[in-house]
């Protein structure tokens, strides 16, 4: 009896504040992401909504046709992602996403193109690609062979040369920024903006509650301005011409998955495509598991990014004449296209563009002009917006307010002429646009 009371007692005082230590942990490191559930995200995607019906139609300045598209992404032909054309074709449909240029990790030092997915795919523009030391090269032809052991330089020249297009890839990392070969540069990269986090504690939390209902508001929470890289992006274009973009860099690679093996048994697979083991089917699991689906999961559990998330995320705009992969390439090296966060408010019909003194349309995002003919440099928009003029990373003027229009005309000199723009469809003015610059001469 005696002996009893003293062992209640040790439990007492030895495993009771340890679970009050945990449980004050859990509060802790999950009420914000639980507050986000309830409250804030519902919020969110209340007023996005109600945004989303100030849409007004935008007249076509370009006589080009506008295309929606994927740069920089994984399928399975990189050793780090599982993804299948049912996957991205699937997620492109529902997120109205036109091209998609894969970007796939090669296998060895010798790349030969065209591999993996490429064509049209039910209605989708697939093209293949390639990342590999700070590149985002697309060959864009048959029988193109890449040696990755070529000095760096070398492999940029040969690749435009022979007509394919290079950008560079991460550019939170260093680079020769002098190679003039490159033809652009990832401006938002959604890897980088990760990456940049001093802990992923409060984004995996989030993820864990708010991975399935409020997912591209638990992506948006990861959202910084990346300013060093725009700061690099307008130094480069002071003295050259460098093409922005966003890149999805998705793998769909942070989850949970299951799959049946020859035998009958499953392998399951974690983050990064990590095999975790494998186990027989049995009473006991056999709930779990679903019938296989187009790609051969019998189990998924989606945690954190998925191609269809990052699909309404950062999306390039391109002005186009036609869903082909030499006028998409065409018009993305020239520069006329800029990037939206889509999930906030789809951009179709926003155009940035230089009108003569005779009010001509004189070219558009991407084109140079000539000083002497420039008389305003406009831009019109779907949606109200904040637009922030900055010529050659400074910032020349700010409209704030609630315009569809924007109309830049005093003091206009040499430079290079971007346009950032912010919508308001809550409490906050939220970045939405960046677009490719228009350059005075
Ligand atoms: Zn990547």
């Amino acid at each position: 009896m005696k002996n009893l009371k003293r062992r209640l007692r040790i439990i007492k005082y030895t495993c009771l504040p340890l679970v009050g230590i945990l449980l004050i942990g859990l509060v802790v490191i999950f009420a914000k992401p639980l507050w986000r559930h309830f409250v804030t995200y519902p919020k969110y995607q209340k007023q996005v909504e109600a945004f989303a019906l100030r849409k007004k139609e935008c007249p076509d300045v370009t006589g080009l046709k506008i295309y929606r598209g994927v740069l920089h992404l994984h399928s399975y032909w990189s050793h780090d992602s599982k993804g299948t054309i049912y996957d991205l074709v699937s997620a492109a449909k529902l997120r109205n996403i036109n091209f998609m240029f894969l970007t796939d990790h090669p296998h060895g030092d010798r790349d030969t193109f065209p591999r993996g997915y490429r064509g049209i795919y039910d209605g989708v523009l697939v093209e293949p690609g390639s990342e590999k030391q700070g590149f985002d090269a697309w060959p864009l032809k048959d029988s193109t062979i890449v040696d990755w052991k070529v000095d760096k330089d070398t492999v940029a020249r040969n690749l435009v040369k022979n007509g394919g297009m290079v950008f560079y890839a991460h550019t939170e990392e260093p680079h020769n920024w002098s190679n003039e070969w490159f033809q652009g540069m990832e401006i938002y990269n959604f890897h980088s903006n990760v990456l940049e986090k001093t802990s992923t504690l409060p984004i995996l939390t989030d993820f864990l509650i708010n991975g399935y209902k409020y997912r591209a508001w638990a992506y948006r929470g990861i959202f910084d301005r990346q300013t060093k890289i725009l700061a690099r992006w307008d130094s480069l274009n002071t003295h050259r011409k460098i093409v922005g973009f966003s890149a999805v860099d998705e793998h769909e690679n942070v989850n949970f998955r299951a799959r049946y093996l020859k035998d009958g048994r499953v392998q399951w697979m974690g983050v990064n495509t990590k095999p975790m083991g494998v186990m027989k089917v049995s009473f006991w699991n056999r709930w779990m598991f679903h019938e296989p689906d187009q790609s051969g999961w019998i189990f998924r559990w989606m945690l954190v990014n998925t191609y269809e998330t990052s699909f309404n995320n950062s999306v390039n705009y391109v002005f186009a004449d036609s869903l082909t992969v030499p006028n998409i390439s065409h018009h993305l090296i020239l520069g006329h296209h800029f990037t939206a966060f889509k999930f906030l408010a789809d951009a179709t019909g926003f155009c940035y563009f230089g009108e003569g003194k005779d009010g001509k349309m004189l070219g558009m995002m991407g084109d140079s002009i000539r000083l002497a003919d420039i008389g305003k440099l406009k831009a019109i928009s779907p949606f109200p917006g904040r637009f922030t003029l900055i010529r050659d990373g400074k910032t020349v003027e700010v409209t704030a307010g609630d315009g569809f229009q924007y109309a830049f005309e005093k003091s206009l000199t040499k430079g290079a002429y971007r346009l950032e723009v912010e919508v308001k469809p809550g409490d906050e003015w939220q970045p939405w646009i960046y677009t490719n610059p228009i350059y005075l001469y």
